[in-house]
């Protein structure tokens, strides 16, 4: 597991560095709209391209399952943008740039990378938090994870970024994305009794906040709320910093299922810093149909003290 940890790591901090040195000098430009609608970015493309060589680089059998492609970059259209990748990837020829984003065109299979180059493009483009998220997935398991979070202050005094990671069995760790040495990390001991810290999406659209007004409620004074994009949320409460993340489905959109990749790496962070994920009813996320999360229906995290409290309480509100 170790070499396969130590090539994660260098990787995922390499492109953290790059998504924070896009965002620092982003303009309208760097960006364009795929065909969900959703964005993407110079950053976006950099991060795979940088994973997914360095990863094929030391493991050239293991398949790469990313969100991006270059297709795109290869319209006359966006040459403008693909010359802006290579501008912070000075040494790569256009074709090593293309190719390397491509090795993520991977299929899962028994063993399997999955990547989100950078997960939260919508708050990456608000300046706000997004995450750099590369899994290992083994016989449908999560079995390693990394989290880049380069807007996440590893400490009061160092704000240059937090780096997690986990492998089963070996516990949950923080690092500074500037380096130093890596602490380990538990969940929080929160139990339904006390003061209960909600972690929510940001985009209204990723989720029902009304649902999750109606489960807060329950707990009245007692329940506070913080909102973060991407899986920044998952590090948060390996952390201890919040006991559950709710995400439920949009109402509007009843035929989203979740991506693995927005969720495997975090998952394998939370599970190993103690803590508890399924979807809404309960049930185990399944990580071995493919690229979705077809047979689940949302996500809820805890710290697993209150994982029996919220789902109870949000299935009995559901038929409300
Ligand atoms: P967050 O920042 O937690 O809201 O999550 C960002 C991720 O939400 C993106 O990477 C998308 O893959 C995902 N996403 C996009 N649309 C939806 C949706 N309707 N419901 C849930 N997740 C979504
Ligand atoms: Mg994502």
């Amino acid at each position: 597991m170790k070499e396969y940890l130590d090539v994660a790591l260098r990787a995922v901090r390499q492109a953290s560095e790059i998504c924070a040195a896009v965002q620092k000098q982003l303009v309208a430009e760097d960006s364009l709209t795929k065909k969900d609608r959703s964005p993407v970015t110079v950053a976006d493309f950099a991060s795979q391209a940088v994973v997914c060589r360095a990863l094929h680089e030391a493991f050239p059998h293991i398949p790469i399952v990313a969100e991006e492609d270059a297709n795109s970059l290869r319209e006359t259209e966006n040459r403008e943008l693909l010359k802006k990748i290579q501008s912070f990837l000075p040494d790569w020829s256009e074709t090593e740039i293309l190719q390397s984003i491509d090795l993520g065109n991977g299929e899962p299979g028994n063993l399997f990378w999955t990547l989100d180059p950078i997960d939260g493009t919508k708050g990456f483009l608000r300046k706000d938090q997004y995450a750099v998220a590369l899994a290992l997935l083994k016989d449908g398991q999560p079995i390693l994870g990394v989290l880049g979070c380069p807007n996440l202050p590893f400490s009061p005094e160092d704000k240059s970024g937090t780096l997690m990671y986990a492998s089963q069995g070996a516990g949950s760790f923080a690092l500074s994305l500037s380096g130093g040495e890596p602490i380990r990390v538990h969940v929080s001991q929160n139990g339904p009794d006390g003061i209960v810290r909600f972690l929510e999406s940001v985009e209204a659209g990723h989720s029902n906040h009304s649902l999750q007004g109606q489960l807060m409620a329950h707990f009245g004074e007692r329940a506070q709320s913080v909102r973060y994009d991407s899986q920044v949320k998952y590090a948060v409460l390996a952390q201890g910093l919040a006991d559950v993340y709710l995400r439920l489905p949009n109402p509007s959109q009843p035929d989203y299922r979740e991506k693995i990749w927005d969720h495997a790496a975090g998952y394998a962070i939370v599970k190993e810093a103690g803590g508890q994920a399924t979807d809404m009813f309960g049930k185990p996320l399944e990580f071995f149909h493919g690229k979705k999360l077809i047979n689940n229906r949302g996500v809820v995290v805890t710290n697993g003290k209150l994982h029996d409290t919220i789902i109870a309480l949000l299935n009995g509100k559901q038929n409300d």
